[in-house]
């Protein structure tokens, strides 16, 4: 667009467009000739979306986000025994309550075991022994399986949801146990158990999809295709322990299935 004198104004209304043009804010001259910026945005547009599609050779096209739980179930397929998976899980970046712990806390018990046992989280004593339950929690634990002859020496293999502990014994985030949860599927169709005792309310979320333990508890139901009975976690016994009464039902409960499962 032609402006100004040649553009056929006068002086003055040569001198009235440019103050006008002053006002707007316009008061350095750039070039001689006017520039179309937005043909020019639009063309570095398409330059950038080529240069994504198609990145120069010998240059390496940006990795795509890695997706834990897709990776986490990946790893735990790959896992033929109950060793392989240990090592796949301690492989593991994505969880970042590794980097706080001390251990690995994988397993303890007997693997075959006709019971297996899910626990939430280690603790302390657990994070530092690189074992599940043995801490205040887990000594009960022990009481309440002796009370229907059975031990973790023998009878018994016990896991957590999580195999890290985390920092302050704060609950699990919802990310951390979906990411592992593949494992935890694995370690169950590895040891396959004749049935699983799901302890706590956040094994119960991972396992069962369901929480209020108060209702769950004592209720067979199924998990990873096999019978599975919710009950009170040990360490909530330990603050409650007029509730031992309702897990000593659960436990004859225990019992009997065994006795009455091929
Ligand atoms: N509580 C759990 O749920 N698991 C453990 O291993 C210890 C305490």
């Amino acid at each position: 667009m032609e402006t100004g004198i040649d553009a056929g104004m006068d002086w003055f209304a040569a001198r009235a467009a440019l103050d006008w043009q002053l006002e707007l804010g316009a008061d350095e001259v750039i070039g001689e000739a006017p520039v179309d910026r937005f043909a020019i945005e639009a063309g570095a547009q398409a330059a950038r979306s080529a240069l994504v599609a198609a990145p120069a050779p010998g240059r390496m096209a940006p990795a795509p986000e890695a997706d834990p739980v897709q990776d986490a179930e990946a790893a735990a397929r790959g896992a033929a025994t109950l060793d392989q998976l240990r090592d796949a899980m301690a492989a593991f970046d994505h969880c970042d309550l590794k980097r706080g712990a001390r251990n690995l806390v994988f397993c303890d018990g007997v693997p075959g075991a006709r019971v297996m046992i899910v626990g939430e989280a280690p603790g302390r004593d657990e994070d530092r022994q690189g074992k599940p339950f043995v801490g205040r929690a887990g000594q009960l634990l022990d009481r309440m399986l002796g009370a229907i002859g059975l031990s973790r020496a023998e009878s018994v293999y016990i896991t957590n949801v999580l195999p890290w502990r985390p920092p302050q014994n704060r609950d699990p985030k919802p990310t951390e146990i979906a990411m592992m949860l593949p494992f935890l599927r694995r370690h169950i169709a590895l040891a396959d158990p004749d049935l699983l005792v799901i302890v706590g309310n956040i094994s119960c979320n991972a396992l069962l999809g369901r929480t209020g333990i108060t209702r769950l508890r004592g209720q067979w139901t199924e998990a990873e295709g096999r019978p599975a009975i919710p009950m009170f976690h040990p360490a909530y016994l330990l603050r409650q322990p007029r509730m031992k009464r309702e897990t000593w039902a659960d436990l004859l409960s225990l019992s009997a299935k065994l006795k009455a499962l091929p």
